[in-house]
């Protein structure tokens, strides 16, 4: 029986891996949940999973679960606090980091420090402390598994081959609902347009990272902390069926990939499941009744965040945090219509350029290039500077 704390337990991920965790009550118990504001669906999680321990980020929250949840056995704590003893409590054998945002890093880098595996679904505490992250994984001996479904694509094609033999990783991007659109259509882009992903039902951030393809930037700076490739071995091919998750190419020009259809369902139980394969109950991929699948160069000048990620991790140090933290904050000023859509490049991009970048040895710097990035990107936005 493996035990599991799932950390952001009411968005998108955190529901299937409750799903996975459900169907298989042999395999999986859930010791702890965290959750944000959506408190009726984390009390229906309770009532279905009984954890013993739970966590929420407000007080009033707190008050609020308590007051409906009289004769439950159940500690309910708060805040990063809560969220820490959620990540290392000692029967857990893998926590589920799937909180979005850099918000992640503090809870993932407890759990590892506790010992526990970690099933990764939060790509931004890579993109802001990857190294630390990675290093601290590696002194743990514990097993860092991807959830990200294009990592777990890679991770899976890597296995049982020489790194050495690594000529390039290729990330698939479906490129998101704007693929096609002319400047003139993007200047118009409401937030509800955003949110409308072809392939992929994701949460909120996500949508508007994979519209402006920040999601696959971050997703190349996580591959590289994953995988431990340069940049430069890093590539982004624009896949808009979404069926091949990611591809390596050999140095013999064998290229091996990942195929499925697009639910998360099938990265997040192998991860939960690794080395073993759980039998999900999906439709199964039907290549005939898909005909073609197609594959492009992404364009770096309608989608300029690709570019600015690559930048980022070129520049290392505390960058990749700063501009992990101006995307987070534009782009929910774009969901809140404060912020235009393309303006939300020209954010992080004059975010980037007023850093002064440090070498990165800490959590704590981390955290404070964090917030110093947060802050920057609201003062150019409340003043209207960008
Ligand atoms: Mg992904």
């Amino acid at each position: 029986m493996k035990k599991i704390a799932v950390l952001g337990s009411t968005g998108s991920i955190g529901v299937s891996t409750l799903e996975i965790v459900n169907a298989f009550p042999e395999r999986y118990q859930i010791v702890a949940l965290t959750a944000g504001s959506n408190i009726d669906l984390l009390l229906q999680q309770i009532r279905l999973f009984s954890p013993r321990i739970v966590s929420v980020i407000s007080d009033v929250d707190v008050q609020k679960l308590k007051s409906q949840l009289e004769g439950v056995d159940v500690q309910i704590c708060s805040g990063v606090t809560g969220m820490i003893s959620c990540a290392t409590a000692s029967e857990v054998d893998m926590v589920v980091a799937a909180v979005v945002g850099a918000a992640g890093l503090v809870p993932t880098m407890a759990a590892i420090k506790a010992g526990k595996d970690v099933a990764l679904a939060n790509k931004e505490t890579l993109v802001t402390a990857g190294s630390l992250i990675m290093a601290e994984a590696k002194r743990q001996k514990i097993n860092l598994l991807p959830v990200d479904s294009e990592h777990s694509a890679i991770f899976q094609s890597l296995a049982g081959q020489r790194r050495e033999d690594v000529r390039r990783l290729i990330l698939t991007a479906s490129g998101g609902p704007f693929r096609e659109y002319s400047l003139a259509q993007f200047a118009t882009v409401t937030p509800a347009d955003a949110l409308a992903h072809p392939n992929w039902d994701m949460g909120r951030k996500i949508s508007i990272d994979s519209a402006t393809m920040m999601n696959k930037g971050l997703e190349v700076i996580e591959a590289h902390w994953l995988f431990n490739f340069p940049a430069a071995m890093i590539d982004v091919h624009v896949h808009p069926e979404s069926i091949v998750h990611s591809l390596v190419e050999y140095q013999d020009g064998a290229v091996m990939a990942q195929l499925g259809v697009p639910d998360m369902k099938t990265p997040i139980a192998y991860a939960l499941a690794w080395p073993e394969r759980l039998p999900l109950s999906q439709k199964p991929l039907d290549l005939c009744g898909m005909g073609q699948l197609s594959f492009s160069e992404p364009d770096k000048v309608f989608f300029p965040c690709l570019q600015l990620a690559y930048d980022a991790l070129a520049s290392g140090g505390t960058v990749p945090a700063v501009m992990n933290a101006a995307n987070e904050v534009a782009v929910e000023a774009f969901l809140t219509n404060q912020l235009s859509f393309l303006k939300i490049s020209q954010v992080i991009e004059k975010v980037m350029y007023l850093h002064r970048s440090e070498n990165l040895t800490t959590v704590e710097q981390a955290l404070r290039a964090d917030l110093w990035g947060r802050r920057k990107a609201q003062e150019l936005i409340s003043g209207g500077v960008v």
